[in-house]
């Protein structure tokens, strides 16, 4: 038998456990699902320097599990690394599944199922994806120590991975498509000041090179002068942005071409009645922590007004 909540919460970043917070404390009594990764992409993040009332900074994971206990304790069903698979939005009471069948109810949803890393696209990279393909370099920068690396991309994660993987590798070969980087300045600089990063303008990746054992170099391209260079190096990391984890809501919520959820004006209200956005899924420009926290408020707050004119809270 289905079991029914009143409000349902997918997604364990910022944004979800943030909505838990405000949905337990207004007497929603909120059920959590973390999906696959607890925590989202902040788990996977060093230093958080940015998030207001942390001065000296705090460890990403470190922050997610206080984030997780504050939603606790004001009694948040958390069902860790459980994840929804497929949704019924037809309505009034939404119909969704767990990857274990378990079939919910729910009168109101909130989604906070963040993004997910881009990968590059080449056949070569999905070959050795885990045999020295990499898109996290905290999670996998350890393996390469003492070893030449490389990493593609120029935002802000790609500044931030480059630098860490500085503090274990000799060489940190860093390929820039364009001529400059689109990272905030701060982190542009820690990079052009650190002699352990070697950055290739212009440049683009045509080939990921590797034998039985992984990655053994790449060949990259000068998109100006065609000209190709073939490095020798055994990690190869990629942090050139997010997808939105929205796949499953494709027929049921509009959504931009990427697959960012559309909500209405000021607000976290999708398409469909009862169903809400926050965080990274909705959110193209800011994708800040912060940002996703503070969407994760209103997708509670929005929720509650909701259940109340329905009269069910
Ligand atoms: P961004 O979208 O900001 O940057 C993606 C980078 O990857 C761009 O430089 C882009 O190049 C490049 N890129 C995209 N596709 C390709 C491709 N096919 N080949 C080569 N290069 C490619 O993503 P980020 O993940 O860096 O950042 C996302 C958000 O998170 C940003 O708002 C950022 O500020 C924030 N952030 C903040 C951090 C902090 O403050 N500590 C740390 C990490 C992220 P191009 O510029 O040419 O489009």
């Amino acid at each position: 038998m289905a079991r029914h909540e009143t409000c349902v919460i997918i997604g364990s970043g910022p944004a979800g456990y943030t909505a838990a917070i405000y949905a337990a404390r207004a007497n929603m009594n909120p059920v959590l699902y973390t999906g696959k990764e607890p925590g989202g992409q902040l788990m996977i993040t060093n230093d958080v320097e940015n998030y207001p009332g942390y001065p000296k900074g705090i460890m990403g994971p470190e922050m997610m599990e206080d984030f997780k206990q504050q939603a606790i304790r004001f009694n948040t069903e958390v069902n860790i690394g459980v994840m929804i698979e497929k949704v019924d939005f037809t309505g009034p009471v939404h119909k969704l599944w767990t990857d274990a069948g378990e079939e919910i109810h729910a009168d109101s949803v909130i989604i906070a199922t963040g993004a997910s890393a881009r990968w590059l696209g080449i056949e070569s990279e999905e070959k050795f994806m885990n045999k020295g393909v990499s898109a996290c370099a905290v999670c996998d920068g350890f393996f390469y120590r003492g070893k030449d690396v490389c990493i593609v991309g120029a935002g802000d994660s790609a500044c931030e991975e480059a630098t860490y993987l500085s503090k274990l590798c000799p060489m940190v070969h860093m390929f820039v498509r364009r001529d400059e980087m689109r990272a905030s300045k701060i982190m542009q600089e820690r990079v052009l000041n650190n002699e352990k990063i070697k950055i290739y303008w212009n440049t683009e990746v045509d080939e990921v090179l590797g034998d039985d054992e992984g990655v053994t170099g790449v060949r990259v391209y000068n998109n100006i002068s065609s000209e190709k260079t073939e490095i020798n190096l055994m990690g190869f990391f990629v942090a050139i942005g997010h997808i939105p984890n929205t796949q499953i809501f494709k027929d049921w919520l509009d959504m931009d071409e990427t697959g960012y959820l559309i909500t209405k004006a000021n607000c976290t209200h999708t398409n469909i009645e009862g169903v809400f956005a926050s965080g990274d899924a909705q959110d193209k420009d800011y994708r800040q922590a912060v940002t996703a926290a503070g969407t994760g408020c209103m997708a509670a707050l929005d929720a509650e007004r909701y259940l109340t004119s329905k009269g069910i809270i």
